[in-house]
Formats: structure tokens, sequence, C-alpha cells
């Protein structure tokens, strides 16, 4: 009887351990869908190794990999009652956390999962093998860098996050990266893409790279009436000087002049914490509206 007790529990540990690496294969290279006449040439970035990895990998606005079917409808207007299916069901996100990532940086991702389940309703939940649609956290090779699809696609879903090397931090230097990532996948887009923009930022065409200047563009009305304050705190605002051609050339600089400061890499602002809410219907309940919109205020930067 004993034995058979041991048996079962060595099953079971065995059981658990194999499920654990039962994980779908990932190739090293990934052709992510992109629009027509967005640049992806991977060879076309060599010469950018020193730059921040949420802008190499040359996907459109330099870190969302997108369908031409999603581009198309961004022009005209992308909202989400019309692309119900693009939103995570029930704000319930499985995932997985590739094996090949150290110990460290997966203690960072995790962090950033933890954050999105403590300060919102959405809930990340390890993949139980099973979900269809899921998210894969994973050190993808080419294109590498930091990049992300926006909404959920269906099936496994890349958040591509590059590790650490010993000339950079690349996208785990802190939580801040896969936070961003993570929030696009989530249905969140680039802050300084609203459609009013240009009433709180202008644009320096002179100074951006001339290939990444679609990067800059704006969405349609429809698509980005968020019912929220232009956010120029938010994690997922350029910085300055992304996609400049040069130092101390900004790209992009606030129409405010009290505002010095153009986005952040290191945690969610108010406003992106009620954003993500909002999208996620977590203050329809009166409950959870208190409580979501309590911590917001009082974790959000
Ligand atoms: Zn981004």
């Amino acid at each position: 009887m004993m034995r058979l007790w041991v048996i079962v529990i060595i099953f079971t540990v065995f059981h658990q351990n194999y499920s654990r690496v039962l994980l779908p294969h990932v190739p090293d290279v990934l052709h992510p869908p992109v629009p027509d006449g967005v640049e992806t040439d991977q060879n076309g970035l060599e010469g950018f190794e020193n730059l921040d990895p949420e802008i190499t990998p040359g996907l459109y606005q330099g870190d969302m990999a997108v369908t031409n079917e999603i581009y198309n409808y961004w022009r005209v207007g992308l909202k989400w009652e019309t692309f119900p299916e693009k939103m995570w069901p029930n704000g319930t996100v499985p995932y997985v956390i590739s094996p090949l990532y150290e110990p460290g940086d997966q203690a960072t991702i995790l962090k950033a999962i933890r954050i999105l389940n403590m300060m919102t309703c959405i809930r990340l939940v390890p993949w139980n093998g099973k979900s269809k649609d899921y998210l894969l956290i994973w050190p993808i090779k080419y294109p590498k860098g930091c990049w992300s699809y926006v909404g959920r696609q269906g099936g496994a879903q890349i958040v591509s996050l590059q590790p650490p090397t010993t000339s950079s931090p690349n996208c785990l230097g802190t939580e801040g990266r896969a936070l961003h990532e993570i929030m696009h996948a989530l249905g969140i887009f680039h802050e300084q893409s609203r459609w009013d923009r240009d009433k709180f930022v202008k644009i320096h065409y002179e100074n951006i790279i001339p290939r990444f200047k679609g990067n800059f563009e704006k969405l349609s009305l429809e698509n980005t009436t968020y019912s929220f304050e232009y956010d120029y705190d938010s994690i997922m605002h350029y910085g300055k000087y992304y996609f400049s051609i040069g130092k101390g050339k900004p790209t992009i600089t606030s129409t405010m002049p009290r505002v010095k400061k153009l986005g952040q890499r290191k945690a969610l602002s108010i406003n992106d914490c009620l954003k993500l809410n909002d999208l996620y219907k977590c203050f329809d309940n009166p409950r959870t509206r208190r409580k979501y919109y309590n911590i917001c205020n009082f974790l959000g930067v």
C-alpha cells in the first residue's frame, strides 16, 4: 500500500513537472504580421544596436505587431465595440513565461504581472495548457527587442521581451517595459497617437529618423476618444528622444510649458490604471469601482 502511495506521489510530481515544460514550439525567427508599407527589414536595423530596445524591432510605431486588417481599421477607427474579439473575455489573460529567461528576469516579468493583477480587475493567470488564447512571453531573437500585438489576437500570442545583456538591460531592467508591452496586449495604444495629441505635444518631424516618421501617426478620432485627460506621465507615452536623429534633438515635446518630461517606463500612471480598469469594465460594479479607483489614485504615478 505504502509503495502504491509513493508511486502515486512520484507520478503526480512528475506529471506536474512534465506539464510545466509542455510548451508550444516557438521558432527563433518570427515574422509578426505588419501592415504593408511599414518597414520591418531586420537587416536595416543593424546600425541601431545601441538604441532603445522598444524602438528597434521596426514594427508599427516601433513595438507593435499589427495585421493589415487592424491597420486599415486604425485609419478609419478601431472601436472596441466593433472589435469585441480583441478584448480578453472576462478580463482573464492566460500567460506562459519562457523558461529561457534567467530566474531574475522571470521575477521581473512576474512583478509586472502582479502589479496588473493588483491594480486592475484584469486577471493574468498561468496558462493551464488548454486555453486557446494566451500570452507567450518570450525572448524572441528576430525581431528582437520589446514588442507586442495590440489586443487579443487569438491563439498563442507573443509578447517579446529581450533579456538583459552585459551592455544593456534591454526590456527587463525593471518591470516597466514588461508593463508597457503587456498593456499593448491588453489593448492599449501609445498615448501620443491619440487623435487630439497635437493640442498637447509637438512632433518635430525634422528630428525624426526619416524612415520612422510613420511611427508618429495619429489614430482616428473614433478610436481614441478615451474619457481621460491627455496623459504626459503615461507608461504608454513616447519619450522626448524616441527615433531621434541625434543627441539633443527631441522628436516630441510638450506644448505646455509646465510639462518638461514625457512618458516613463517605471510604473502605471494614475490614468494608465484608470484606463485599463475602464476598458475591462472594472468600474461597472460599484464595489470594484471604489476599490480600483482608490488603488489607481494611491498607487499610480
Ligand atoms: Zn509600445
